[in-house]
């Protein structure tokens, strides 16, 4: 097999291979299924499984596992082989439409946020016949939503499957309003870029906090950072241009589009981008996208960090989610069109968006909450913590002129009447090149840029679907009735950019002014983990998201105690790490170099009472009293972690964590970064920045 349209899709059990495989009556009941979700016959089950045991067989296969996505963030599966005895002693390669369309994984020890019991912990798993079935690693792969015997959601997967029939339901509503009779279903559409660093495999490997937490937690800065800007779109290393070569293929195989490459700002930071496809398909490539980064930058003895802040003093990463709306038949409901009508509805979309931008900026911005973003959101490198949403200055004209009946000052010069008017046109590249925003309009999609690397794409997905489904669920609450529907629309536009323009921001959002009138806008600037994740469970979110049954208010409480557990247990593990390190090898490190500089000196002094020793006294002093000092802030780094040991509440410990933990950490760091600096290298015992970030 060798182009790389033989390769595409090759280990995908998708629509061409299911045509040729299965009978044609099958075929039919399943597209059924898959475009409406309903659920799969026995029998049909049956065929089917049976037709993907052969595929896969075919290809080497022996095992099959339901390929699901706990609240870990993570993917999870476990692996059956397809082998069941027969009378003689032997075996035959069986798989049931029973095993495809359900499993039951001994899944107690995933988080679930007290929604399981222990007497109840085998949670299961449902085929999302929605996505294709495919081989990975030699294991035939179902993908699965996990939910507990009550019905439950415990897996990132569900709710997003929920969300987009949400906005499918109330995005047909509207578009029947625009006489679209054609259109048959609306999904939301995503293509996520993906950052991330590549080390060398013999340099993560001694280093423990690598090992650890997947970042640096000490580390002196390399005498060369990211200031020359030589590596972002630089000529790509060959070392990493053969890695993103397998790379790319094995995604290929898996039908993942993978597109773009490039090297990023930092150095050893990459970034690949997909072209976009429908949201959940998207949210499953991008895990196999993070696990195939991981696994292939092994074989090339590199390591592949996702982590958003793997070096301190350089850039961290994120993810940038692209985001839009299209139909069935191909109209992308965020695109301005060419009529007055396509313009009018593209209004209306466009409103709904920064309506809900507006009145969920807390689900949004928690949505890309971690204790790893952190170290990113607000710190000029990446979008403030503060929602605001760019759509640059011509949309933003028009939407003045809507709003104040005004003539449109533009080349046509005209009153903007919504349904009446064509819009100018908008050249691509002028509404966006500002990188500051953290929701910018893209032309024909929203980049939502707060994500960070690590995190499933699944999360602000589903809030963007849910949140936008709410707000065309009130415009066609009040459209559907209208009398005169034109001057409604007009009405509905002028009022939603009326009440909603103050989330419009089209400024420098690295720029301290921007914090200041933020807050005379009255946007929240929600800082930290600890102080956007409670907002969840806000009466409003909780109406939100149970109205639109995305999620029951059980599952609402139990993912936010999973969320705000995970950012202490992360900070925990950091903590302790640091600790480790120098306690038992950094400190030690230095004091036995210390050693061998009052040797050199007695040694010297031996030698000749008139010889110089001031470089081995002065460092000897130095280094004595930066160690005495170190060693105070780790005394006080352990003590804050016994408090908050002895926290019980989970919400009191976050913060205890935020307001002293870390900041405990970041003493800690000072001192033995300080230590590092003045440290002889061969005596320092973790591998520098400079072997890290230019070690490949
Ligand atoms: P850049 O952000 O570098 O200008 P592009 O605009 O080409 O790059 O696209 C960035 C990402 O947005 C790609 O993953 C692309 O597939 C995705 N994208 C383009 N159109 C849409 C859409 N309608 N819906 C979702 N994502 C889209
Ligand atoms: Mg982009």
């Amino acid at each position: 097999m060798s182009t790389v349209t033989e390769k595409f899709g090759s280990m995908v059990f998708d629509e061409s291979v299911m045509k040729e495989r299965l009978p044609k009556e099958t075929f039919r009941q399943l597209q059924r299924t898959m475009k409406d979700g309903r659920s799969l016959d026995i029998n049909i089950a049956n065929v089917v499984a049976n037709a993907m045991k052969d595929w896969a067989i075919e290809k080497g296969v022996t095992h099959y596992t339901h390929w699901f996505q706990p609240m870990t963030g993570r993917t999870a599966e476990k692996h059956d082989s397809f082998i069941s005895p027969d009378q003689d002693g032997k075996v035959i390669m069986e798989f049931s439409g029973k095993e495809l369309v359900q499993g039951e994984p001994d899944a107690s020890s995933f988080p679930s946020g007290g929604l399981r019991a222990t007497f109840e912990a085998r949670g299961y798993t449902a085929w999302d016949p929605t996505a294709y079935a495919f081989i990975k690693n030699g294991v035939l792969c179902i993908p699965t939503a996990f939910c507990s015997y009550s019905g439950h959601a415990l897996d990132k997967k569900t709710p997003l499957l929920r969300s987009m029939q949400a906005i499918n339901r109330q995005a047909m509503r509207v578009i029947r309003l625009f006489g679209n009779e054609d259109v048959t279903s609306v999904k939301t559409t995503v293509g996520p870029e993906q950052e991330y660093f590549l080390v060398d495999k013999k340099f993560y490997e001694k280093r423990k906090d690598l090992i650890y937490t997947g970042r640096t937690l000490f580390g002196a800065p390399a005498p060369k950072g990211q200031e020359l800007e030589d590596h972002y779109f630089g000529t790509i290393k060959s070392r990493v241009q053969a890695y993103m070569k397998e790379l790319n293929e094995e995604l290929w195989k898996l039908g993942i589009l993978a597109k773009t490459e490039h090297n990023e700002v930092a150095p050893a930071q990459h970034e690949l981008a997909p072209i976009f496809t429908t949201t959940n398909i998207a949210t499953d490539h991008n895990q196999l996208t993070m696990e195939l980064m991981q696994r292939i930058a092994k074989k090339h003895d590199l390591v592949c960090l996702l982590h958003e802040k793997p070096f301190e003093g350089i850039n961290g990463s994120g993810k940038h989610n692209n985001w839009s709306i299209s139909t069935d038949t191909g109209m992308n409901l965020l695109e301005p069109g060419d009529t007055p009508s396509e313009n009018a509805q593209f209004l209306l979309f466009l409103c709904a968006v920064i309506k809900a931008v507006d009145e969920y900026q807390d689900l949004l911005r928690l949505s890309a909450a971690s204790a790893g973003n952190d170290h990113r959101l607000g710190a000029n490198e990446a979008p403030p913590a503060i929602i605001s949403m760019f759509l640059g200055s011509e949309l933003t004209d028009v939407l003045n002129a809507i709003e104040k009946e005004e003539s449109y000052d533009g080349r046509e010069k005209e009153l903007m009447r919504v349904g009446v008017h064509v819009l100018p046109k908008f050249p691509k590249d002028a509404t966006d090149r500002n990188r500051t925003s953290p929701f910018a309009f893209t032309g024909n999609k929203f980049e939502f840029r707060m994500l960070g690397s690590s995190e499933s794409i699944s999360g602000p997905n589903i809030i963007l679907n849910t949140a936008v489904a709410e707000e065309l669920k009130e415009f066609a609450d009040i459209l559907e009735g209208a009398d005169d529907f034109d001057l409604t629309l007009h009405d509905l536009i002028r009022k939603t950019i009326r009440d909603h323009k103050r989330i419009i921001f089209n400024g420098n959002g690295y720029d301290d002014a921007w914090i200041k009138e933020a807050e005379k806008r009255g946007l929240l600037n929600l800082r930290t983990t600890p102080d956007a994740l409670p907002r969840f469970l806000d009466e409003k979110n909780i109406r939100l998201f149970t109205s639109h049954k995305v999620f029951s208010k059980e599952e609402m409480e139990a993912r936010y105690e999973i969320l705000m557990e995970n950012y202490v247990k992360v900070l925990h593990i950091e903590a302790l790490t640091m600790a480790d390190m120098a306690e038992k090898d950094i400190l030690p490190a230095v004091s036995v170099y210390c050693h061998s500089m009052t040797d050199a000196v007695l040694a010297k002094q031996s030698f000749g009472a008139d010889i110089d020793c001031s470089y081995e006294y002065t460092s000897v002093k130095k280094l004595s009293s930066l160690t005495a000092s170190a060693y105070m802030k780790l005394e006080s780094l352990k003590t804050v972690l016994e408090e908050a040991e002895g926290i019980s509440d989970f919400e009191k410990e976050a913060f205890h964590y935020r307001d002293f933990v870390i900041p405990a950490m970041e003493k800690l760091r000072t001192d033995i970064d300080a230590l590092e600096s003045m440290t002889a290298s061969s005596a320092w015992p973790f591998p520098s920045y400079g072997e890290l970030l230019f070690g490949i």
